[in-house]
């Protein structure tokens, strides 16, 4: 499958803005609105995905809330196939299952509507989208709402990885991970 040259790569890094101490002291904070607001590096990157994607037999693409729907229905509309919110808790009209994941302090939630994935075909390929993968937390808890919907994650990408934080480790013992860009 595709993946970026260091050209692109490098790019696509400096069109993202790094926002030191937001939202609290110590958190290095990756703003992708710059990205967003920088249309040859937006579709630099939405063009790399559609390749990468395009013959994968995806039957969806699921993001996270909230930056994760910006990447995905972008990119469920180039792939011409259907997009999945996957929420926080309460915000979902329908009936919904979901997932608990441990923070640093306390529990959140990932939620999906019961129905999000029913269609003709079963267990149908899943590609789960955010922009950043930190602790991995989120993600792993997207992953297993995912599979516990009745599909198939097949493959967990991210815009951003912040390697040293080790988040992709745990999320590659249950799907595929890919990165478009690594922060060490
Ligand atoms: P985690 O569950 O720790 O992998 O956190 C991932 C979620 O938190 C993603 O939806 C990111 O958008 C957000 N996030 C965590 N750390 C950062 C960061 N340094 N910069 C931007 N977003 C972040």
């Amino acid at each position: 499958m595709e993946t970026l040259n260091k050209n692109d790569k490098d790019f696509l890094l400096n069109s993202i803005r790094t926002v030191e101490d937001f939202p609290k002291p110590g958190i290095s904070f990756k703003d992708i609105t710059t990205l967003l607001g920088n249309s040859k590096a937006y579709t630099l990157l939405m063009n790399h995905l559609y390749n990468r994607y395009k013959d994968q037999d995806i039957d969806y693409i699921a993001g996270i809330e909230s930056r994760g729907f910006i990447f995905g229905a972008s990119l469920a509309t180039m792939l011409g196939i259907k997009f999945v919110p996957i929420r926080k808790p309460g915000k979902l009209p329908y009936t919904t299952i979901s997932e608990k994941y441990s923070l640093e302090y306390g529990v959140d939630e990932v939620e999906v509507h019961i129905d999000a994935f029913k269609c003709e075909k079963e267990n149908p390929n899943v590609l789960l989208i955010d922009d950043l993968i930190a602790t991995g937390g989120t993600a792993k808890a997207a992953v297993t709402l995912i599979n516990k919907a009745g599909a198939n994650c097949k493959e967990a990408c991210f815009v951003i990885n912040l390697k040293f934080l080790n988040g992709d480790k745990e999320i590659k013992k249950i799907t595929s991970v890919y990165s478009v860009l690594e922060v060490n």
